[in-house]
């Protein structure tokens, strides 16, 4: 199952990223404004010390002596005394070429200096170094009490005369208006560049809102995706499989119990193959929705195959309940689907198991919700069953059976007997029916009727119809000419597509005459497909095959296939033979059935006489051909006699 993260989980460590990228953007920005400043304060202050030391040098009288130590002359006094405030300049002093203090302006108007022993730099030697070798350096610093400025430079200035220093000039520079005017043109940069930086933020948090939501919608449908079938918008089966677990471990917690229906539509394949895949996906909707309607909160609903769908109801145990809940769905899928404005009917089988009762795993209850259902439809289309025991075992069994079935074809286990069938004088043999005999090693003789079925649902029809096509024609190929061989041919054998090949293989293998073969069909097989059919009994006629209609009686008994196919010979159901000496009704229909046949043609064989009485009556009912216990039991070959035959005219 596909795990998605919440998308709410990713979208906080990307926003607390964009904010400190932002805090980080908006230091960097107030570091670089602090830089610039003090380092134009530095030029700036640099710029004014060196036009005051120009103006110093080109000015005082003397300076040179000054520098050296000298006392300035009175005229270098007042000189000095007047470079003392020079606009930005507020104060002054002079070092000797070796870095010691000579004079400080403040102490111009005082009789002796208060301040001597005053190095460059305050005892700074890397000052000092770089001062007296030449390099002008500017310490920014921040007035302490009310005899600085808020703001000022310390620039040392070095005076050269022929190349060397002579001495060193220290201004201290005010920049506190100046620092004042930087910080408000810088603040303007600032509050522009906030502005542009808060705009920026504020479009791309647009756009990544925009995208967040798209991504949250785009992986909402994903999780839905994952978690639902597309057509019909139910569970899918994994995410039903996690319903399951889930309510079984509330079980387990004490939660209510739960069972689960298996729903299979019966006539689903017949809608999509007729009327397209776009009405079988409409109906699939339609059967999701009424689904839906019928179940209460708390109950799940998925489509777990093509037509196959499951549902879990929570809390319903009571076979009561679910029977009711079933029988409701029955009802509701029985109604018909409007799709293309053509009504299509359908219908369902359902098969359900109870949890806690018929499994103790989740994947066991569905399981054996799906064996119930392959239960009920085995018992018939629109059918309801609850998981039984004896279901498995019966599958197994069955399994089993299927398996010794197919190492049975060809081998001393099956074998063909043949029942001879009279003419109407109860004498004269003119042919044999043969029928399938399967003695299995262990569960001894198995019948026809149990063993047939089995052999359609595995296909394993197909090997043992050729088998018994092949080994009745070479049986009857060996009997006097022009005694029939009748064989049955189950629906199954004509789907598979070759039957009239394999008649034929069988007829030239063994070199027996095609009109003294019969194949026996019952009417079950023209009930679908009939175009395949009519096309492949057609082609048995042309062969010269004769075809009888088997069990005529016990079906839908619908004379129109009496004269839509190529039949030569009925065969009255022995059900008749049985009443017919207790009712007139019976012995009505049978009259009725031989003028009928005779009228198209057919002749009329009469099945399972067991007595005299029975014999008497079809006699004069006027059948051709009679079949039964009385007469004859179904023999082996190397039992039959063949004494009396008759060249009876057939067809
Ligand atoms: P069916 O074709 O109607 O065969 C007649 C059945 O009635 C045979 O049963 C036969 O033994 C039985 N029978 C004949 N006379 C009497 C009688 O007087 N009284 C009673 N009670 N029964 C009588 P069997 O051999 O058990 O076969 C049952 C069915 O199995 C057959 O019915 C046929 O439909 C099918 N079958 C048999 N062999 C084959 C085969 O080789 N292929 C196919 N596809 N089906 C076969
Ligand atoms: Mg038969
Ligand atoms: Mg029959």
């Amino acid at each position: 199952m596909l795990k998605i993260p919440s998308p709410s989980r990713r979208v906080w460590p990307r926003f607390i990223m964009l904010v400190a990228a932002v805090a980080a953007a908006v230091v960097l920005l107030m570091l670089l404004l602090r830089q610039a400043s003090t380092q134009l304060l530095q030029r700036d202050a640099e710029h004014v010390a060196l036009a005051w030391a120009e103006l110093a040098s080109a000015s005082i009288e003397d300076l040179e002596g000054i520098f050296r130590g000298e006392p300035p002359t009175p005229a270098a006094h007042r000189d000095l005394l007047r470079h003392r405030k020079v606009q930005e300049v507020f104060r002054f002093k002079l070092f000797d070429r070796d870095g010691r203090v000579v004079l400080v302006s403040d102490d111009l108007d005082r009789p002796a200096p208060v301040v001597k022993d005053n190095t460059i730099g305050h005892g700074n030697a890397k000052v000092r170094d770089l001062v007296l070798n030449g390099k002008h350096v500017i310490e920014l610093k921040q007035g302490q009490d009310a005899s600085r400025p808020a703001l000022y430079s310390e620039a040392y200035v070095p005076v050269m005369r022929g190349g060397r220093v002579i001495g060193v000039v220290e201004v201290y520079v005010d920049q506190a208006e100046r620092a004042q005017r930087i910080q408000a043109a810088f603040g303007l940069v600032a509050a522009g560049v906030f502005a542009l930086l808060g705009a920026l933020t504020t479009v791309f948090c647009g756009w990544w809102y925009r995208r967040l939501k798209a991504e949250r919608a785009a992986e909402e449908r994903a999780r839905y995706l994952s978690r639902h079938d597309v057509l019909s918008g139910l569970l899918n089966r994994s995410s039903f499989n996690e319903a399951l677990d889930e309510a079984a471990w509330r079980h387990a917690g004490g939660g209510p119990g739960f069972s689960v229906l298996c729903v299979d539509l019966d006539h689903f394949k017949e809608v999509n193959d007729t009327q397209g895949h776009a009405a079988g996906d409409d109906m699939l909707r339609q059967v999701g929705d009424r689904l839906r309607a019928l179940v209460r909160q708390g109950d799940r609903v998925a489509r777990l195959a093509s037509d196959e769908f499951a549902l879990l109801l929570s809390g319903a145990t009571a076979p009561e309940s679910v029977t009711m809940l079933a029988e409701r769905v029955i009802a509701a899928l029985a109604e018909p689907f409007q799709i293309d404005r053509h009504s299509v009917s359908s219908g369902c089988s359902i098969g359900a198991a109870v949890f806690g009762v018929d499994a103790s795993t989740p994947d066991e209850v569905l399981h054996k919700a799906d064996l119930a259902l392959q239960r009920a439809k085995q018992a018939g289309r629109g059918a309801f069953h609850f998981y039984d025991a004896t279901l498995d075992r019966r599958l197994d069994d069955r399994r089993q059976l299927v398996r010794d079935l197919r190492e049975a074809i060809g081998s001393p286990q099956m074998a063909l007997h043949y029942q001879a069938l009279y003419a109407a004088d109860g004498r004269t043999v003119t042919g044999y029916e043969a029928l399938l005999r399967w003695r299995h090693p262990v569960r001894g003789p198995i019948a026809p009727v149990d063993f047939i079925p089995l052999a359609e649902d595995s296909g394993l029809i197909a090997p043992l119809g050729r088998w018994v096509l092949e080994t009745a024609c070479a049986a009857a190929a060996g009997w006097p000419a022009p005694l029939t061989v009748a064989v049955n041919l189950s629906a199954a054998q004509f789907s598979q597509g070759d039957l009239v090949d394999v008649v034929r293989a069988a007829l030239e293998a063994s070199g027996l005459e095609a009109a003294r073969l019969e194949v026996e069909i019952t009417e079950s097989l023209l009930l679908g497909h009939t175009e395949e059919v009519t096309g492949t009994l057609r082609a048995l006629d042309a062969l010269g095959v004769k075809i009888a209609m088997d069990d005529f009686g016990t079906g839908y008994s619908s004379l129109s296939y009496l004269w839509r196919f190529p039949f030569h010979k009925v065969k009255i159901d022995r059900s008749f033979t049985l009443h017919l000496a207790d009712d007139p009704k019976v012995r009505l229909i049978v009259r009725s059935i031989v003028s009928l046949a005779r009228s198209l043609g057919l002749r009329v064989n009469a099945e399972g006489v067991e007595n005299e009485a029975q014999l008497k009556l079809l006699q004069e009912q006027g059948c051709d051909e009679l079949q039964g216990f009385l007469l004859a039991r179904p023999l082996p070959l190397e039992a039959l006699t063949h004494p009396e035959t008759a060249d009876v005219e057939r067809g």
